[in-house]
């Protein structure tokens, strides 16, 4: 049977992974959030305590196992989802995925998660390069006003404390170094449906 192939690019607090969550339950798909996947890379980083400006240090990613369940991640077996949410880790994820050899390797294995079961994927580069023909392609948008007010509703469902304004300074940098970085910057791939979130609800 044919996998069928949902993809979910855009700028952090666009609403990317609420609705792919709920895309995904409603289909009876697997969620895989790829940011997750680059956030916890950053994890490891930091607790190995490696020096993170240098890509060479990152090969302990070549032994690392990642899995998805019910929309939560597993790294080496541990549930990794809520850790990867701190600010510290927000701070220095986009340094970690503007090596090339960290993206080869975690595009290789969402291709390949992608390979076994039908997926709603959300991320940076899944439309342009992860999944190039994937069924569905969609580019979330909304104004940073509107994504530093979500991500801060969100710490507090999952009970980090948060500022707005030092939210949206952060998005904004994380913004400018996503999409100026040199490997696979965040950009809408041509076939992409643009949306812009910012005055929609999520049902809408
Ligand atoms: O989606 P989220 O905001 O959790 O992503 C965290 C970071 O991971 C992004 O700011 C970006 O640097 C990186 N990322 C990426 N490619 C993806 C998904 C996330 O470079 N496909």
């Amino acid at each position: 049977m044919k996998h069928i192939q949902i993809a979910l690019d855009g700028p952090a607090g666009a609403g990317k992974s609420t609705i792919a969550k709920l895309v995904a339950k409603d289909l009876g798909f697997t969620y895989i959030d790829t940011g997750a996947m680059y956030r916890a890379v950053t994890l490891k980083a930091m607790k190995l305590g490696i020096d993170m400006n240098n890509e060479a240090d990152y090969e302990f990613l070549y032994s690392t196992q990642f899995q998805f369940e019910d929309g939560h991640l597993f790294m080496d077996g541990i549930d990794v989802s809520n850790h990867v949410r701190s600010t510290e880790i927000s701070n220095n994820v986009s340094l970690v995925s503007s090596f090339l050899s960290v993206r080869e390797q975690l595009v290789m294995i969402q291709q390949e998660m992608a390979q076994k079961v039908s997926v709603v994927m959300d991320g940076r580069d899944i439309g342009f390069k992860v999944l190039p023909d994937a069924d569905f392609k969609f580019f979330l948008t909304a104004s940073i006003e509107e994504r530093a007010t979500r991500r801060h509703q969100d710490n507090l469902k999952r009970n980090i404390h948060s500022n707005i304004e030092q939210l949206k300074e952060e998005i904004a940098r994380r913004d400018y170094l996503d999409t100026t970085r040199e490997h696979s910057p965040l950009r809408p791939a041509t076939d992409a449906l643009i949306v812009d979130t910012s005055h929609m609800s999520i049902a809408e």
